[in-house]
């Protein structure tokens, strides 16, 4: 199966991860939407939200914990972030293995595009 987040966890594609820990890795994202753009992914293949099963649970939780560390490692938990999970075709999804979009660094708008 060809999947370029399942090599960066292998360590077959380079990335700038931030954090790792046994279940999840995060990195900065190669075409970065604001100052801090951060992928928190689950290191097994999982292709998008709609695949997670209830025993999935506890790792949804630590990607979400993950992004929190992160954010507080990089000063940012103060002034804010956002926290996105694209899930498809209408959302953007372009890589299908699920990917947690931590983005912070300057104010966002709400509604999205
Ligand atoms: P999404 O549109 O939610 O599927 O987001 C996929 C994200 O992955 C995009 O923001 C891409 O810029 C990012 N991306 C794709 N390939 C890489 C890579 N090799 N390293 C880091 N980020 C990547």
């Amino acid at each position: 199966m060809h999947c370029i987040f399942c090599q960066i966890v292998a360590g077959e594609l380079a990335a700038d991860i931030v954090y790792e820990d046994q279940d999840v890795v995060a990195f900065r994202d190669i075409n970065p939407q604001a100052p801090h753009h951060i992928l928190v992914i689950p290191r097994k293949h999982v292709s998008t939200v709609n695949e997670f099963a209830a025993t999935d649970a506890e790792l949804i939780g630590k990607l979400v914990l993950a992004a929190k560390s992160i954010g507080t490692e990089l000063g940012i938990a103060e002034d804010g972030y956002r926290l996105v999970l694209n899930c498809g075709r209408d959302a953007g999804q372009t890589v299908y293995h699920v990917h947690l979009h931590l983005i912070a660094g300057r104010s966002m708008h709400w509604p999205p595009g």
